[in-house]
């Protein structure tokens, strides 16, 4: 599997770090003093939303995003000559192949893909991103999604919020330094619109049809039954409040999930029926 060099990867999380911290500095430090003896509230309901950008960013970027440790060498390896490359499994009376993972040596569950980058099998893959440097999956997916959320509305409202600064800067010609830095952070904020704001409006589609990213640019479920959906409002409300699985990483039972990952009978799933459609 192809990795890529450690500083490489490094190089897009840092440039998004950098411009969510530097424009929202910028904000903070020069159109916001307007209004802190004026609306005393702004700061305030702008301190909060920059907080939730900050905390899903942070959540997004160090959480485990749901990876199934590799098994150890000595783990029954007398039958990987004679396994077949793919297992089918059941669920909500679909049949969903499980791939022999090479690299991790198990079969990978349903929805679970092997990160090429992070090179490991992760749960409920949604796809790898690079500005986060981190993989998105079943355990982190939920505050990527607040984050995309939070950054459009922090966009939103730190473009509007200097522009109503520059109309009202009370006689400040527009070459003085606090209108040609607001301006400078509004032409940033409408240099990402397009490919944030689109990107919000992807994932929030995605999370009400129950679907990952890599689902739907592989085409999974085109003009089939998607057996992981639980209906769009039960959907919404999974991302949002659903449990919060532990990580792999921490517990010391993960050959339990191999285990079962290595089974080599047809299984049975229902997935999670009293919530189902
Ligand atoms: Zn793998
Ligand atoms: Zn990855």
């Amino acid at each position: 599997m192809p990795k890529c060099d450690l500083k490489t990867r490094y190089i897009p999380a840092t440039f998004a770090w950098t411009l969510l911290l530097g424009t929202t500095s910028l904000f903070f430090y020069f159109p916001c003093q307007y209004y802190l003896l004026r609306h005393p509230w702004v700061p305030a309901y702008q301190g909060v939303i920059t907080f939730f950008v900050l905390a899903n960013f942070t959540l997004a970027t160090f959480m485990d995003p749901g990876v199934i440790p590799k098994a150890p060498p000595d783990e029954d390896r007398e039958d990987d000559f004679r396994a077949p490359l793919y297992r089918s499994v059941e669920i909500n009376g679909i049949t969903v192949r499980m791939k022999w993972c090479v690299t991790c040596k198990f079969y990978r569950p349903p929805r679970c893909s092997h990160c090429s980058v992070c090179n490991h099998c992760i749960e409920t893959f949604d796809h790898h991103c690079p500005w986060v440097n981190n993989c998105i999956g079943r355990r982190n997916y939920r505050f990527f999604f607040f984050f995309l959320i939070s950054l459009s509305i922090h966009m939103l409202s730190i473009f509007g919020l200097s522009l109503y600064f520059i109309m009202n800067n009370n006689g400040k010609t527009l070459t003085e330094v606090e209108p040609i830095v607001s301006m400078v952070i509004m032409g940033v904020i409408a240099l990402l619109a397009i490919p944030i704001f689109g990107l919000t409006g992807f994932h929030m589609v995605l999370v009400s049809r129950g679907r990952t990213t890599n689902e739907q640019v592989t085409g999974k479920f085109t003009g089939g039954y998607n057996p992981f959906s639980r209906g769009c409002w039960n959907n919404c409300c999974y991302t949002q409040f659903g449990p919060q699985y532990p990580s792999y990483l921490l517990i010391q039972e993960n050959a339990l999930v191999r285990a079962f990952c290595r089974q080599r009978y047809r299984i049975i799933v229902h997935y999670h029926p009293e919530v189902g459609q």
